[in-house]
């Protein structure tokens, strides 16, 4: 099938590239602007995935195998800079110098990472050996071995699970989802790296719902002897030796508990991309309470903003795994289309409740 339809997709990440492959397949012409110099965003800083330890490049490759098709135009450091309806469809600009018209966009700008120095009493840019997951995945795909900044072997490692997740005082009262899966996938490849260093993971509540994730959690605890401490940290302070001394109050003991580390990493959260809202203004798309992207319907039109024409996929709405990543990108190409197409109009109609009253503890 080949049609005259254009689709504008924003954002080259997993839900970009997938939802611009199933796009193309039903014969609509589809540009894939992004920021970037290359496509595939977050997921070209992880190395291996959770929970099957599968290498991230592998994903990487089919997502780039589904964009090689001729009616998707790759459009790489690319960054939307106006939007304007025109009829049914939107005249957009790029980059202030390229002008194009799409009859419909998704918006598939992803999310942005929790900056650890808002979290001072973790000591995050402060201290020589706190890092971030995101640090650690890095010094995985480097090859380099794991090592504190004095150059030594770590012979304890702790991980703290809701860096900027579930916190009032950081402003995100939601959970991030991947974390605590992504910590024991961390805390398991530290031990096979090296298997004599002690590693703990302390948690709120493990929150491991996805297919596989127990098991994994399971293996942690059976076959690495990770340790999970159910507590939160209060504090942490640096030795005279570049230690980090962790003071942890343990909930399930109930009583203080005190360690120090040779290297702390933080579980950092998903937070609302910078870039979503840029693209939210041009468009005047509404944000849900936790600053995502807010759906026509939490349960039903997960995929249609507030403006018509425009559509959403990924993680942009909320915290994703890859997985659910992929499927919400192929139901949005399958929203878009039926959009376009209108073969049989699926607009029906479902009361509004709003989500405010989550947040409304009085
Ligand atoms: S997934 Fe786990 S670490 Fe992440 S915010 Fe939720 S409970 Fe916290």
């Amino acid at each position: 099938m080949d049609t005259n339809k254009t689709v504008a997709v924003i954002g080259g990440g997993i839900a970009g590239m997938e939802a611009a492959t199933f796009l193309s397949a039903r014969g609509i012409t589809v540009y894939l602007i992004e920021k970037e110099d290359k496509l595939g965003g977050h997921l070209l800083d992880w190395e291996r995935l959770f929970p099957t330890m599968r290498n991230g490049s592998e994903v990487v490759k089919f997502l780039m195998d589904g964009v090689k098709a001729d009616n998707i135009k790759i459009m790489l450091s690319s960054k939307l800079t106006a939007a304007e309806k025109s009829g049914k469809g939107y005249n957009l600009r790029i980059n202030e110098n390229v002008d194009l018209f799409a009859d419909a966009v998704l918006v598939t700008t992803g999310y942005d990472l929790f900056d650890a120095t808002k979290k001072e009493e973790y000591g995050y840019g402060i201290y020589d050996n706190v890092i971030t997951s995101a640090d650690l995945e890095k010094i995985f795909m480097s090859g380099k071995a794991l090592q504190t900044k004095q150059g030594n072997v770590p012979k304890k490692i702790g991980l703290v699970h809701c860096v900027g997740s579930r916190d009032e005082k950081a402003g995100n009262v939601y959970c991030s989802k991947v974390c605590c899966v992504t910590g024991v996938k961390q805390a398991i490849e530290i031990k096979q790296k090296m298997p004599y260093t002690e590693v703990f993971n302390f948690y709120m509540d493990l929150r491991m719902y996805g297919m596989h994730f127990e098991a994994l959690y399971k293996k942690a605890q059976a076959d690495f002897g990770i340790q999970f401490i159910r507590g939160r940290l209060s504090e942490a302070s640096e030795d005279q030796n570049g230690g980090i001394i962790l003071k942890v109050e343990d909930t399930l003991m109930g009583k203080p508990l005190k360690l120090t580390v040779d290297i702390l990493v933080l579980l950092i959260g998903l937070i609302p991309a910078k870039g979503s809202k840029e693209v939210g203004e041009l468009f005047g798309l509404k944000n849900g309470v936790n600053g995502f992207y807010k759906t026509t319907d939490q349960h039903t039109l997960t995929n249609s903003s507030n403006v018509d024409g425009v559509f959403f996929a990924g993680a942009c709405t909320s915290p994703k795994t890859i997985t659910n990543t992929i499927t919400d990108a192929r139901a949005a190409a399958s929203t878009v289309a039926a959009y376009l197409f209108n073969y049989r109009s699926l607009e029906r109609k479902i009361e509004q409740n709003e989500d405010f009253w989550l947040y409304n503890t009085k």
